[in-house]
């Protein structure tokens, strides 16, 4: 019985030290969760779509996040055309600002959300799948 209880304050401060290490660690590990993005996502249009400045065409689009000279940016590619483009094919890719909001958990269905502004769809949110944000878009 004397052996058992001569570990007892050994335990106390070695659990009071676990404790101390997990509190500050756990607290770094949530503050460095990084960003997925860039992923690319497929959505359909039935009808003209604002995005920021652009009015997009109904049709099929591939999307996709970029950050150029630290700016954030979605990137709106026409899928379903196959016109030659004698400016080259990245004129044809159509730009809207975004901005960047990190989620809880990782994106397992590409979203779009959009609301109704003079008769158009305007798109707000877009989630893709496979990444950890969710992209604003004004
Ligand atoms: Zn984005």
């Amino acid at each position: 019985m004397k052996k058992h209880l001569r570990f007892l304050p050994l335990l106390a401060t070695l659990t009071s030290l676990l404790l101390l290490q997990i509190g500050p660690l756990a607290t770094a590990k949530e503050q460095e969760r990084p960003m997925i993005v860039g992923k690319k996502g497929v959505v359909t249009f039935y009808t003209e779509t604002k995005v920021g400045d652009l009015v997009l065409k109904p049709g099929i689009y591939r999307v996709q996040h970029r950050t150029i000279d630290s700016e954030h940016f979605m990137e709106f590619t026409r899928a379903d055309t196959y016109e030659y483009y004698p400016e080259g094919y990245t004129w044809h890719i159509k730009k809207a600002k975004c901005v960047l909001e990190l989620l809880e958990n990782t994106v397992s269905q590409t979203v779009v959300l959009s609301v109704k502004e003079d008769g158009f769809d305007r798109i707000i949110r877009i989630k893709l799948k496979g990444e950890n944000v969710v992209h604003h878009l004004f």
